[in-house]
């Protein structure tokens, strides 16, 4: 197989079907067949040579033979035994990249033998497992530099989010970096084709020094347990808290007492977290 094939649908057909390979649905499986987006995907990566680059759900290669030519080092992870093969053959020629036939929520620094600390995190994610991949990696000892990730185009708008749309995932996400939709992919441009449009998500990540991030975290979650609430009530509840402290505490951080959940932007969160 060359690589331009992947970039062809009825070379793809037959490549899987010569290998007895059925897409697997449950597993996320659906290709890249787009070139231009695989461009954009890997300039929003802004790689270079001294690089490190880890891959999430390789597939066949889409992604991983362009990182190959453009990163230092690849460290490319696929799940699926099926297609590792045929991976390995395509990216044969690029002797810095590991491929691993293995779970990416599996993955842990400490099982490579050289430094990896210093990564970027790339990726057409399999979908029914986007949120637990971003917070894996960003609740991790060692998060990665850089995301770049190609999702659901209604999570991505919803992880973009800003007051008064903020959720959950929206906080969460922005507490490590600016998230911002670098390209919008259609679901014509995947094989098999998926039933949603897709997005590419790009943001660096953010130091935290000094962070309690399991405080912001029972923070949010509280915040946002119950909609209809005034933020300072899910609070009181959620957290145990006194109206007294939590009064104090809203006036410190320059928050309105009768702010929503929704209305409230990764700063503010931040300075409430601070001040309990
Ligand atoms: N990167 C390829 C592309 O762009 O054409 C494939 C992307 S496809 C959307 C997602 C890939 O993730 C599939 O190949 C699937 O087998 C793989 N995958 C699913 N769950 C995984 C997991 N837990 N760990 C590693 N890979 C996984």
């Amino acid at each position: 197989m060359i690589y331009t094939d992947l970039f062809s649908p009825s070379k793809l057909s037959s490549l899987l079907s010569a290998n007895h390979i059925y897409p697997k649905k449950s597993l996320g499986q659906n290709f890249l067949i787009d070139k231009n987006n695989v461009e954009k995907i890997i300039s929003s990566a802004h790689l270079d040579k001294n690089d490190t680059v880890l891959e999430v759900g390789a597939g066949l290669g889409a992604l991983t033979y362009s990182l190959g030519e453009r990163a230092g080092h690849v460290v490319a992870y696929e799940i699926d035994s099926r297609l590792i093969p045929i991976l390995k053959e395509l990216v044969k020629e690029f002797r810095t990249m590991e491929v691993r036939n293995e779970d990416i929520l599996k993955f842990q620094i400490s099982n490579f033998k050289y430094q990896i600390f210093d990564y970027k995190l790339i990726g057409n994610l399999p979908y029914y497992i986007t949120s637990r991949i971003l917070r894996y990696f960003l609740s991790a000892e060692h998060k990665p530099k850089r995301v770049v990730v190609t999702i659901q185009k209604e999570i991505a708008e919803r992880i973009c989010a800003k007051p008064p749309n903020m959720s959950l995932l929206s906080a969460s996400i922005q507490l490590h970096g600016e998230p911002k939709i670098v390209a919008r992919i259609s679901k014509n441009c995947f094989f098999p084709r998926p039933n949603v449009d897709s997005a590419v998500l790009a943001f660096d990540v953010r130091e935290l020094k000094n962070f309690d991030e399991d405080s912001f975290f029972t923070a949010i979650k509280a915040g946002f347990a119950h909609k209809r609430k005034l933020l300072i009530r899910n609070l009181e509840r959620g957290l145990s808290l006194s109206k007294e402290h939590l009064n104090n505490v809203f006036s410190a951080a320059g928050i309105a007492k009768n702010a929503r959940a929704e209305q409230l932007g990764v700063e503010e969160w931040i300075k409430l977290t601070q001040n309990f």
